[in-house]
């Protein structure tokens, strides 16, 4: 049995991750921490039967009290950075769902894994559906180099643009040649009216409304014709599996992963 802690247990991702963990036969739900619903039970605010694991505050503490494999981390760009050195310090494999690390937290976290010859999964979208419009953006991108990212999510997320959308400009970048050629001088007539900018012309734009989950598209532009890539979280249920197959795996990795797909496919 794999032993799991959880981190932002009481979030909307952790109650997700809290029911995936306590279904599953071969892992075991060990810990629990959030900052609100102190010394509740994990099991009973995932909406199962109380299993015994309360959430506690302080996550260093139940990490040495409790000792699990792995640490899962859904909590807020502002903490996961000391979430993943502070697991990393008491040898949990931290797989990080968490999005807004910066470069230079996942420097140090590398370095970190490294140096301690741990194992580690941080991927901005744990949804296979995701990784996929990521791939299949890759092979449109060198034939059709003008495109812009259109993101939608729940106005409870503070971050933007979403850890998706970087990643598929990213994804982008490496697959087109070039950029998307010369465009006409442009006037905003409202401040970033035309969104983020990334890589000199790939536009990033953020919608955050109620009603929401996370969804994507990836809109590419030809002569006399566009070709749309959308893809849409529906449910939370969306990651699960990709959360738990990095679960399973991150015991046997030494070093960071980056991206889910680094887990699925053997040339990435
Ligand atoms: P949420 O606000 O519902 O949950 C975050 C939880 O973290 C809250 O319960 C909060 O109390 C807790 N928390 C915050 N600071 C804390 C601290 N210092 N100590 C302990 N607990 C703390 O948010 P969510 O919708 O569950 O999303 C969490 C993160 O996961 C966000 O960054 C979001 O963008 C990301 N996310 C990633 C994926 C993916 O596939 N990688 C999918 C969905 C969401």
């Amino acid at each position: 049995m794999l032993r799991v802690a959880v981190s932002g247990a009481a979030g909307r991702m952790g109650r997700t991750v809290v029911a995936a963990v306590c279904r599953a036969d071969d892992l075991e739900l060990v810990g629990a921490v959030d900052r609100e619903h102190d010394g509740e039970d994990a099991g009973l605010l995932a909406g199962l039967d109380p299993v015994g694991v309360t959430v506690a505050r302080n996550l260093d503490l139940m990490l040495e009290e409790t000792r699990p494999d792995v640490m899962v981390d859904f909590t807020n760009p502002s903490v996961v950075a000391a979430n993943v050195r502070t697991a990393i310090r008491r040898m949990v494999c931290p797989v990080v769902g968490t999005t807004g690390l910066e470069e230079a937290d996942l420097e140090a976290i590398r370095w970190a894994c490294a140096e301690n010859r741990l194992g580690c999964v941080i991927a901005p979208n744990f949804a296979l559906g995701a990784v996929l419009m990521m791939r299949l953006a890759a092979i449109v991108a060198p034939h059709m180099p003008q495109v812009e990212i259109i993101e939608l999510h729940h106005d409870q997320k503070v971050d933007a643009p979403s850890g998706t959308a970087v990643k598929t400009a990213e994804v982008l970048r490496r697959a087109r040649a070039g950029t998307g050629g010369d465009r006409r001088e442009e006037r905003e007539i409202l401040p970033r009216a035309r969104g983020a900018v990334y890589d000199g012309d790939i536009r990033i734009h953020s919608v955050r409304l109620p009603g929401l989950m996370a969804h994507q598209e990836i809109v590419f532009g030809g002569l006399g014709q566009t070709l749309t890539i959308r893809h849409d979280s529906i449910s939370r249920e969306s990651f699960v599996p990709g959360i738990l197959l990095a679960v399973r795996k991150v015991t046997t990795l030494t070093g960071v992963v980056y991206g889910l797909e680094k887990l699925l496919f053997e040339d990435e």
